[in-house]
């Protein structure tokens, strides 16, 4: 399976952006994903750090 981004789904290409959160990497397509994700990390996170198929 392809890696996607956090965000957006979209899949990652080569000039992905890694982000490092509470011991583990995340992974995004663009900057804009990453700001949102940054904006309220337990939104798109379960309780162990998985990426939720559908943000809360
Ligand atoms: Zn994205």
């Amino acid at each position: 399976m392809a890696a996607v981004c956090v965000v957006c789904k979209s899949v990652l290409a080569v000039d992905r952006i890694r982000l490092r959160y509470e011991g583990r990497y995340y992974e995004f397509d663009r900057d804009r994903c990453k700001l949102i994700f940054q904006e309220n990390p337990d939104r798109w996170l379960d309780a162990q750090g998985e990426v939720l198929d559908q943000p809360r």
